[in-house]
């Protein structure tokens, strides 16, 4: 791929592989990992690997001369790298960021400076519509005081009258976090439609949506076909998102109830439900693991569970609780092949049987990679391993509860640019009440001055612990 920014971009992995290779590069991958467990089918690649992101962000920041630029932060680092047309984002987002970045002179406004805290735009935020061509845009700011608003909006959907609704992000706070929780509404309805399956959804600024829609499709068909649905089952769809999956297979069922940790997303999952005339759909907010232990308790088993985890992949209390209530079929979607044959391996060690694996190529250009498993349960076997398997006798150490120092400490690197020592990572976890396993605290030397976590690194290491998911 011609992208003159690859090298210092980090986007994009596999720029010097063709696309068949990328493909065959990825199979390859995922074969390895799941050998042991099932057949891999051949990987379902794109006709046109470009322009496929509907998620595109710009990070905005100065020039040399104090000229706003925008772009994407160079790996590991808050230092911008300026990109003007990426070949993976939609054109569309692309045009709309280099027209906002016109404008900001002209109507005077400035660039937030991260070292200063002065300035009033931090980042552009685009998600376009696959099937609908809908554009939502989120202007990031530093704060809600929006001088000359009328005149700017009014000019940028003068030139982009393509753009269907704009949000205004506050974000004020001195972290990497994109995306504030105050967004009043500028225009349009606050939100992005799409569709998917022949079913229509909405997409707050925060849910998650897929990022490639076309191959979200065929994501979704995949599943539903592997779940080999006959119109009676109760269907759980965890992870849900904005139950884009289990709403898709909705038709095809007799009842569905989704769980999604995400409250945004919730929302947005019962409002579609709603929107497509299902009524045989139910959300719940909550932890997966947590809402599966009750339904464990209570001994109630969907006959098919989807799971489609972020990348950390499931957790120990999910698949013990799935275990227990021996659900008839498992899908489970996964964007990272690594906790995914994690996950198959205690699903397959307590009497589930993998039966195939199909690979998705949802991001091409880079090293990422969905799978779809299906993981069945014989009668007969289940009996037998019940009597046999103990999860006591079971590696447990990937399952560690969130992240490790190393992993802190790389997040924070890559999204703030700073580097903090497992000694900070630890003051961090015992202030939030976190095990801390080692003692990091205690100095060689005895009469050593513990050095302490200083307020920035503390927040980038929060932020760390959030998304890590070990903190509420
Ligand atoms: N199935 C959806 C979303 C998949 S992304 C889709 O295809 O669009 C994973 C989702 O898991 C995200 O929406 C995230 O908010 C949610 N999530 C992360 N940790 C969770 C947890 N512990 N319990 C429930 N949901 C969680």
């Amino acid at each position: 791929m011609n992208c003159s920014v690859a090298a210092r971009c980090g986007g994009c992995q596999l720029t010097r592989m063709t696309y068949r290779q990328q493909l065959t590069h990825k199979q390859a991958l995922v074969e390895k990992l799941l050998a042991p467990y099932c057949p891999v089918e051949p990987i379902l690649g794109m006709t046109n690997p470009f322009h496929y992101r509907n998620k595109v962000h710009a990070a905005l920041g100065v020039d040399k001369r104090g000229l706003p630029l925008s772009g994407v932060y160079a790996a590991g680092t808050h230092r911008i790298v300026p990109v003007k047309r990426c070949l993976i984002e939609d054109e569309r987002a692309s045009r709309i960021i280099q027209t906002i970045m016109e404008l900001l002179p002209a109507f005077k406004l400035r660039v937030y400076n991260e070292y200063t805290g002065r300035g009033f735009l931090r980042h552009v935020l685009i998600r376009t519509g696959w099937h609908t061509g809908e554009i939502l845009v989120v202007l990031v700011a530093s704060s809600l005081e929006f001088p000359g608003k009328r005149a700017f909006v009014a000019e940028l959907r003068q030139r982009h009258p393509e753009i269907t609704s704009l949000v205004l992000n506050q974000n004020d706070r001195h972290t990497s976090m994109v995306l504030g929780r105050r967004e009043p509404v500028l225009f349009g309805p606050g939100y992005l439609e799409d569709m998917l399956c022949g079913k229509r959804f909405r997409i707050s600024p925060q849910s998650f949506y897929q990022v490639n829609a076309q191959q979200a499709e065929i994501l979704y068909q995949t599943a539903i076909e592997l779940a080999g649905f006959t119109g009676e089952e109760t269907v759980l769809d965890a992870y849900c998102g904005t139950g884009t999956i289990g709403l898709c297979a909705s038709d095809h069922i007799r009842r569905l109830i989704g769980v999604e940790l995400n409250p945004d997303a919730v929302r947005d999952a019962r409002e579609n439900a709603q929107r497509n005339g299902v009524a045989n759909a139910e959300f719940i907010c909550e932890d997966a693991g947590r809402f599966m232990t009750r339904l464990a308790k209570q001994k109630q088993a969907p006959d098919v569970v989807i799971m489609d985890p972020p990348r950390a992949g499931s957790d120990m209390p999910f698949l013990r609780s799935l275990l227990a209530l021996a659900s008839k079929r498992v899908v489970y979607v996964s964007c990272n092949p690594e906790t995914l044959a994690r996950d198959v391996a205690v699903l397959c060690a307590g009497g589930y049987r993998a039966e195939k694996a199909v690979p998705v190529d949802m991001f091409p250009w880079t090293e990422h990679v969905e799978t779809v498993v299906l993981i069945s349960k014989g009668e007969i076997d289940s009996k037998k391993v019940r009597v046999e398997f103990s999860l006591e006798d079971m590696d447990m150490s990937g399952f560690q509860k969130g992240a490790t120092y190393e992993q802190i400490k790389a997040y924070v690197l890559k999204h703030t640019g700073l580097k903090v020592s497992s000694l900070y990572i630890s003051q961090v976890k015992r202030k939030c009440g976190l095990d801390v396993g080692q003692n990091y605290n205690l100095s060689k030397k005895e009469d050593a001055k513990v050095p302490q976590c200083p307020p920035e690194k503390e927040a980038a290491i929060m932020e760390a612990l959030k998304h890590f998911q070990m903190l509420e």
